[in-house]
């Protein structure tokens, strides 16, 4: 039998979005967890009320599963402070971090580090991906120490300890997020494409998000690990993705900045707009709002 408060920290009344629509409703509160959900006029007595506004929505908690809260020795330009401001700023109540910071989460004594520094500053809820360390050994340490995935680099599908670690991934059921961006194909461009930062879009061609995808999907097939590609920038690359999707095993996200902004603001604002994948055409990011508003991403993350 459900047990009902007798008295609440804190009961918040007003629109509530809640199981997918929005409704007037009442949330009561008690020691920081939702004890009771209700009419207002039947709630418990609360210690404080607080009544929104005709123009507020009380929303859950949202996740956000890529951020780079860098901090260590690029704490100038972001640390876990700032960034978990930022997120809380935003409504979001759980980040989950990458392992590309300097120097890069790629085993146990990094992650400790990184625990270190969130445990000390975060305003929100966190979790840490495991980079792909030199050995399946190490990444069993990590897991035990407790990661929310592994993430994969474009350099990493070359790397010797891959098979060995993504078997583990699967045998742990561990989530694999990758940037997909065949490794091979980011090199020929870097030999023939000129080097401009106007022209960044070259450097990281469509083809090599949409070949990265096709590779990571065939080693999930082969080894059976539960795959997410991260940042899909590209139609075709959500395509094939979508492809993957399909056929099961595979999940896919995007990055605010590919649903609003496309490749002139790289010509406007010069590399202070560099992110890899790059932004993209303008149709490219109507196609990623068309998928996003039919509901087919898994995910939007801010990167
Ligand atoms: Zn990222």
């Amino acid at each position: 039998m459900a047990v009902y408060p007798t008295s609440l920290d804190l009961l918040i009344e007003g629109r509530a979005y809640m199981n997918g629509s929005l409704m007037e409703v009442s949330i009561g509160i008690v020691g920081g967890k939702i004890a009771w959900i209700g009419k207002y006029s039947k709630a418990p007595p609360a210690a404080q009320v607080v009544h929104l506004q005709s123009k507020e929505i009380l929303l859950p908690g949202m996740v956000d599963m890529h951020v780079h809260m860098r901090d260590l020795e690029e704490a100038s330009k972001e640390d876990w402070y700032t960034g978990t401001l930022s997120a809380l700023a935003g409504g979001v109540t759980f980040v989950a971090d990458m392992p590309n910071n300097k120097p890069p989460a790629r085993s146990l004594e990094v992650l400790k580090v990184k625990q270190r520094e969130a445990s000390r500053k975060a305003l929100v809820d966190y979790g840490f991906y495991a980079g792909l360390p030199a050995s399946s050994a190490e990444l069993s340490r990590m897991i035990e120490f407790g990661v929310v995935g592994l993430k994969l680099y474009p350099d990493d599908l070359e790397r010797d300890c891959l098979v060995e670690s993504l078997r583990l991934a699967a045998a742990e059921g561990l989530l694999v997020v990758a940037h997909a961006e065949d490794p091979t194909i980011l090199r020929l461009a870097e030999a023939i494409e000129p080097k401009d930062i106007r022209r960044h879009c070259l450097l990281r061609p469509i083809e090599a998000e949409a070949a990265g995808v096709r590779l990571l999907d065939y080693l999930r097939s082969k080894l059976g690990f539960q795959l997410h590609l991260t940042h899909i920038s590209s139609a075709r690359a959500l395509f094939t993705a979508l492809g993957c999707k399909l056929r099961g095993g595979v999940q896919l996200d995007t990055a605010i900045h590919y649903l609003f902004l496309d490749e002139g603001i790289v010509e406007r604002v010069g590399g202070i707009a560099k992110v890899n994948p790059p932004v993209r055409r303008e149709r490219e990011v109507r196609v990623l709002l068309t998928a996003l508003a039919a509901g087919m991403l898994d995910a939007v993350v801010s990167d």
